[in-house]
């Protein structure tokens, strides 16, 4: 706790004063351009790597980047999704999963969960990805099938996104684009779904055209 409470009173001290401008402009209003949906993981800091700042990202964490699809019974992940795309009018939505993933190693190997009835359950939603990489299967090594689970999730996870409401009316009309991330943690590298490709692909190809953009 000491950590937490000096991290605290240095933003409030230090960091809150020069940059008081920014936060005055954000007090009484967002307008974010992306929704992310990622890993609860310690280790996956979406404002980081994409050198956001507040007010840019809306962001919705669970274990292994999962989205529900939509039916009767939403539950936080999909009243996020739809706040998100019907209130805030994101343009961009973005599932991220990440290497070393534990939601995805709990996929992969059940027994991992047996004693964890709410993971289970939860990465039910997820059942899909580990039903792609079984038919696939065998795969070269282990690390290669979690690679692969976990790129399957994201896919499958970009799928159940385009069953809500908001989102199938927003992609109707041209008003938003889902991608697809994956973080690999080791190499600090982000690689992207590419549809055409069916692959994930290095960030910077997939993008090319948006950093020319930015180059210019
Ligand atoms: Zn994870």
């Amino acid at each position: 706790m000491d950590k937490l409470a000096r991290g605290v009173v240095y933003f409030e001290d230090e960091v809150f004063p020069a940059e008081r401008k920014a936060y005055a402009a954000l007090a009484s209003g967002q307008a974010p351009h992306s929704l992310v949906v990622t890993c609860s993981d310690s280790r996956i800091e979406l404002t980081r790597m994409t050198q956001t700042i507040p007010g840019e990202l809306f962001v919705c964490r669970n274990a292994g980047n999962i989205i529900p699809p939509f039916g009767p019974h939403s539950g936080g992940v999909s009243a996020t999704v739809e706040y998100a795309v019907s209130v805030l009018g994101v343009q961009n939505v973005i599932v991220c999963g990440h290497s070393d993933c534990g939601a995805m190693k709990g996929l992969l190997d059940p027994e991992r969960t047996a004693s964890l009835p709410a993971v289970s359950a939860w990465l039910q939603n997820a059942e899909r990805a580990r039903a792609v990489v079984t038919a696939t299967g065998p795969h070269a090594s282990e690390a290669a099938e979690l690679r692969l689970l976990t790129e399957q999730n994201v896919i499958a996870q970009l799928d159940n996104l385009r069953t809500h409401a908001s989102v199938a009316a927003k992609l109707a009309t041209g008003q938003l684009r889902l991608h697809g991330w994956m973080f690999d943690i080791g190499r600090g590298q982000m690689s992207a779904y590419d549809a055409q490709a069916n692959a994930f692909l290095p960030f910077r190809s997939v993008y090319a055209e948006h950093l020319e953009e930015v180059r210019q």
